[in-house]
């Protein structure tokens, strides 16, 4: 037995409890995780409301450090007692254990802590897919990043910054955006108090920018796409205001024969050699020292119910990491 937050029903915070329940052993292909510590993320709550569809019981998560307790049949890659980490599916990361495909385990070096492991896989991992691999982020490129105090916001604002690029990132107070200017973002826009489209046009003379990045989605979607340049592209990442539908590709070519995508980083790093090198170049840039992780909120995760709440009350910055 171990204990792991469950939900009975989709929901609130409230919904998820924390409860008993029984671990298996590894079958083949897989590998028993006992974690240290256990990432929050947004996509947790959209699992967590049923946005993300997923059976119940359901338990949430899809980041977390720790060691393998043992491993299942035919499992050669991995030995118990390696120090691990990983990000994405299936879910099931708010646990103490969990079982576990070995395809989606990384082996962390001495230099990363567990800790730091689980709040940069995941957020991490994505920013370099978004800045390497959705759009070429160059030197000498401006782009706009919403939400740049977030989690994913303050690697983007590290990465960029690393590659050459100036970043103008939105942030929801002057806190934020002293937090996100602290990581590298050179301009910064109250976007709930300021017209975050004219503040662009401002800043890049008129031009716009060629990429924006939209994590946001509903509440920002069509502004942001007025952002772009000709042809820019529009990576829309999220939906942490609610989900973009409907939209009329008409648009898209009287804003300037536009282009929209709407990735994801399992996709991304669906296949092993992807996921290796995603995981690879993040631990270069953090051991170098070009990215700083930031954790921002520490919780028990007895209590994801609580983190849940200040994450949807915009309450957190950088990353959040609950103590197993
Ligand atoms: P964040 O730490 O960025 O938290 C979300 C932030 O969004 C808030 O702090 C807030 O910042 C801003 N926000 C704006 N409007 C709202 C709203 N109505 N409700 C809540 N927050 C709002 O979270 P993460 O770093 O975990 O994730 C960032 C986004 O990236 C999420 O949308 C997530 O789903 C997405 N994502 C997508 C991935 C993919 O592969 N597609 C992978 C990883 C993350 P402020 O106050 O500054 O506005």
């Amino acid at each position: 037995m171990v204990k792991a937050i469950v939900q009975h029903e989709h929901g609130g915070p409230d919904t998820m409890k924390w409860e008993d329940v029984t671990l298996g052993k590894p079958g083949p292909g897989q590998a028993r995780v006992r974690h240290t510590a256990v990432g929050l993320n947004y996509i947790d709550v959209y699992f967590r409301t049923g946005l993300y569809p997923s059976p119940l019981p359901l338990t949430t998560g899809m980041e977390a450090a720790g060691v393998i307790e043992e491993l299942g049949e035919g499992v050669t890659s991995f030995k118990v007692g390696d120090r691990v980490a990983y990000a994405g599916r299936p879910v099931g990361a708010y646990s103490e254990a969990r079982i576990m495909p070995v395809d989606n385990l990384i082996v962390l070096p001495d230099s990363i802590d567990d800790t730091t492991a689980a709040a940069m896989m995941l957020q991490g991992m994505t920013t370099e897919y978004l800045l390497q691999r959705t759009f070429h982020v160059k030197q000498g490129d401006t782009i706009l990043f919403h939400a740049a105090a977030g989690g994913v916001g303050l690697f983007a604002c590290q990465w960029a910054k690393h590659i050459g690029a100036t970043v103008i990132g939105t942030v929801g107070s002057e806190e934020k955006a002293e937090l996100a200017k602290a990581h590298g973002c050179t301009h910064t826009i109250l976007y709930r108090e300021e017209d975050f489209h004219k503040k662009v046009m401002e800043i890049t003379d008129g031009k716009g920018v060629p990429v924006v990045y939209d994590s946001i989605g509903k509440d920002t979607f069509e502004k942001s796409l007025d952002c772009l340049r000709p042809r820019g592209l529009m990576v829309s990442f999220g939906n942490s205001s609610g989900p973009v539908t409907g939209v009329d590709l008409g648009i898209l070519g009287a804003k300037g024969a536009l282009y929209v995508t709407r990735p994801s980083l399992m996709v991304y790093n669906a296949t092993r050699p992807d996921l290796e090198k995603s995981a690879a170049d993040l631990m270069k840039l953090v051991a170098s020292g070009a990215i700083k992780v930031t954790i921002n909120q520490t919780y028990p995760l007895s209590e994801a119910r609580k983190a849940h709440e200040d994450l949807e009350a915009r309450k957190t910055t950088g990353s959040t990491v609950f103590t197993v």
